[in-house]
């Protein structure tokens, strides 16, 4: 089954910005063959996203709440 959004960082395919890579990952979350970020710290990644969210301009409460929705995400399902 394909995904609608993506693994990491919850964004719907829909909305991805640029152009995916990956079946999995959308185009922030993965670039030139590999994770952006590649730890697995959750809140670190949270504020990656957050800033990159505000940084494209992206209403400040609904930034909140999608950096929040990134915890149910698949990728930190084992990490929160
Ligand atoms: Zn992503």
């Amino acid at each position: 089954m394909a995904n609608t959004y993506c693994d990491s960082c919850m964004m719907p395919f829909a909305k991805d910005p640029g152009l995916r890579e990956s079946e999995r990952y959308c185009s922030l979350c993965f670039k030139s063959g590999k994770l952006c970020y590649e730890g697995d710290d959750l809140k670190a990644f949270q504020r990656v996203c957050h800033e990159s969210m505000i940084q494209r301009g992206t209403n400040k409460f609904l930034a909140k709440f999608y950096t929040f929705m990134i915890r149910f995400a698949p990728r930190w399902k084992n990490h929160r």
